[in-house]
């Protein structure tokens, strides 16, 4: 039987507003957390719970939270990291479009565990109308006594701000996201120190996403070990996936993890299968910056095993024949997608989005770019292709933030699983579909 956490009320009629939320059970956790436990103990059943940062790295959130720093007398802040630029990935929007006093209800516990009085929700900029539904939650939970000063009678005092991105992928990463927050440009920071000792402001500051936020109002609810019941091993609970691609249903779907990526994929109460009865080409299961998978190592493990929807199962074989949960977006490709145009489309990207702080990224992925849309337009040459896994190579791990990892894999995988389409744009030029574009005869790389 399916069994949610986050989407289970999503149909209500009027959902949105606070009086059918709170008939629902909304903002329970609240008068829980703030009226029958310390802060610590909202902190140990997010421990308990096991749950995992849903924005991408799956870092555990309740030690996370342990690492905020406390002696330092500083104003503590958190802040909601709902920049969600990651291609192919759409289910914060889903879930603060559709239930924003669930991420709230979930800030409210989360500053209160965090002895926060101020949270931010840093919202993507070209999320804007949903930053009125987010203004209006703030605006209605102000009014019940949910924000405020003295929230429920008790001494706690929140205020929770909504901020506006303003269209730049690396405001994603938590501590370009401070340096926006701050008004400054949000070039990425080099750790250490961490936000939890130095944030916003100088100050002791979490960094959580939407996903992970909403989910702590059931855990104050029903305590970190019942939500440890949902899931498999170390990937606890549910998490939401964004499917899209060729796909008959693409949408947003809450799965238990654990759930097997054959039935996520080819069940009709989910994806549905590949779009017109074709063969499946290839998924990304993760985000655009995880490793690209074929089909034949994306339902079944290198070593045979069924491959799950969980932490562990998606990374099975490392990046030899595995890849990433990441952020949930599950991009699907079928059997006449061009893996070399869509690695090309994905190194334009992440070179537009590179802050270019550190030479690896800004200079390698304006590299990766010019010799994959070469190859794409019929004019490579043989040697590219390990030119491009080279380049690739020289990025990752070298860079101040993850954006140089997130340029590189994707094209090191692609290369890795389909080096043929890769040779075949190579040494057929005429059967490249753009091969009649030739501005880039004139640039040489060796
Ligand atoms: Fe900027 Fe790229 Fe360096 Fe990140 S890896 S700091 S995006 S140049």
């Amino acid at each position: 039987m399916e069994r949610k956490i986050l989407l289970k009320n999503v149909d209500v009629p009027g959902i949105r507003t606070f009086e059918v939320y709170r008939s629902t059970g909304g903002y329970d956790s609240v008068e829980k957390a703030l009226k029958k436990m310390t802060p610590d103990e909202v902190v140990e059943e997010v421990k308990m719970s096991g749950l995992r940062g849903r924005g991408g790295a799956g870092f555990p959130a309740g030690m996370k939270w342990s690492f905020i720093d406390k002696k330092s007398g500083n104003p503590r802040y958190l802040i909601c990291n709902a920049d969600e630029s990651e291609p192919g990935t759409f289910k914060d929007r889903y879930l603060m479009e559709k239930l924003p006093h669930l991420l709230i209800e979930g800030m409210i516990c989360s500053c209160y565990a965090l002895g926060a009085n101020t949270g931010y929700i840093y919202v993507r900029g070209e999320y804007k109308y949903i930053i009125g539904i987010l203004n209006q939650a703030i605006l209605e939970a102000y009014e019940k006594g949910f924000l405020g000063k003295n929230i429920l009678g008790t001494a706690f005092n929140l205020d929770i701000h909504v901020h506006s991105g303003a269209g730049a992928y690396i405001c994603g990463e938590e501590t370009a996201q401070i340096e926006s927050l701050e008004g400054k440009r949000g070039n990425p920071r080099i750790k250490p120190p961490f936000p939890a000792v130095v944030g916003l402001y100088g100050c002791p500051t979490v960094v959580n996403n939407v996903e992970t936020l909403a989910n702590i109002g059931f855990i104050v609810n029903n305590g970190g070990g019942e939500y440890a019941k949902y899931g498999v091993g170390k990937s606890t609970g549910t998490k939401l996936i964004s499917a899209c691609g060729n796909i008959n249903n693409p949408g947003v779907y809450e799965i238990e993890l654990g759930l097997s990526v054959r039935e996520f994929l080819y069940d009709p109460k989910y994806c549905g299968g590949v779009k017109n009865g074709k063969e499946l080409k290839a998924v990304i299961a993760g985000g655009s910056s995880v490793p690209i998978l074929p089909a034949s190592l994306i339902l079944k493990t290198a070593a045979g095993e069924e491959r799950l929807m969980t932490y562990e199962s998606l990374a099975d074989g490392g990046f030899v024949s595995g890849t990433m949960l990441g952020s949930g977006g599950f991009i699907v490709y079928d059997e006449d997608a061009c893996i070399v145009r869509n690695t090309w489309n994905l190194a334009r990207f992440y070179h537009h989005e590179s802050c270019g702080q550190c030479s690896p990224c800004r200079e390698g992925t304006g590299w990766m770019e010019s010799v994959l849309h070469r190859i794409e337009n019929g004019h490579g040459r043989t040697k590219d292709i390990d030119l491009l896994v080279s380049i690739a190579s020289k990025i990752e791990g070298n860079t101040i933030c993850p954006l140089g990892d997130a340029a590189a894999w994707p094209i090191a995988s692609a290369i890795r699983h389909f080096r043929h389409e890769f040779e075949e744009h190579v040494l057929h030029p005429e059967k490249c579909i753009n091969s009649t574009i030739r501005q880039f005869d004139d640039v040489t790389i060796s």
